[in-house]
């Protein structure tokens, strides 16, 4: 049986999806008897790569750099998982939604309520530019399963991999409209 390629995104989160993943502990052993990480924040691979299996979403899609890579993953992974409360429902990252656009906000956290003299950063190509609103994943692409939870425990994401190892539908899938 060939083995199975996983990638991990981290977008517009917190990292705790991830550490719950590594909460997986003396499993993981077993996941990469069966399992190949092709790319992750916890992998030193800098661009994501083609034919991947299994792509887990932390985060939801924040600024031009999370829209660019969820359409990447999307065009290069078989299945999507919206991993997550964050990449389901934007949850914590979206709470900026209602606080205005991305320039008042900026305007807020910069120089409100920080330093009236201070600077917004502006390096085009080097800091992210915000989207006027913070959006869950599958607004942006389709997405094949969603794992809520903030953030999920471990023994949730290993029934989902497992399912999945195994060709199986996840017993955690959880479908929005
Ligand atoms: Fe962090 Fe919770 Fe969002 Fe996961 S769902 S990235 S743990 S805030």
């Amino acid at each position: 049986m060939s083995r199975i390629r996983i990638a991990t995104i981290w977008l517009g989160g917190c990292s705790g999806c991830h550490m719950s993943l590594l909460d997986l502990d003396e499993w993981l052993i077993e996941l990469a008897a069966q399992a190949d990480l092709v790319y992750s924040p916890i992998a030193d691979v800098k661009r994501f790569p083609s034919h991947v299996d299994v792509t887990l979403i932390e985060g939801a899609i924040a600024n031009n750099e999370h829209l660019e890579l969820a359409h990447i993953a999307r065009r290069n992974s078989k299945i999507i998982v919206s991993f997550g409360d964050c990449a389901v429902s934007g949850n914590v990252t979206a709470l900026r939604n209602p606080l205005g656009s991305p320039e008042q906000l900026l305007q807020q956290v910069y120089i409100e309520h920080s330093d009236p003299r201070g600077k917004i950063p502006h390096e085009p190509g080097i800091v992210p530019v915000l989207l006027d609103k913070v959006m869950p994943v599958h607004q942006v692409i389709p997405v094949d399963y969603y794992l809520s939870g903030c953030p999920p425990s471990a023994p949730r994401i290993r029934a989902l991999l497992e399912a999945l190892l195994t060709g199986r539908k996840p017993e955690v899938d959880i479908r929005f409209g």
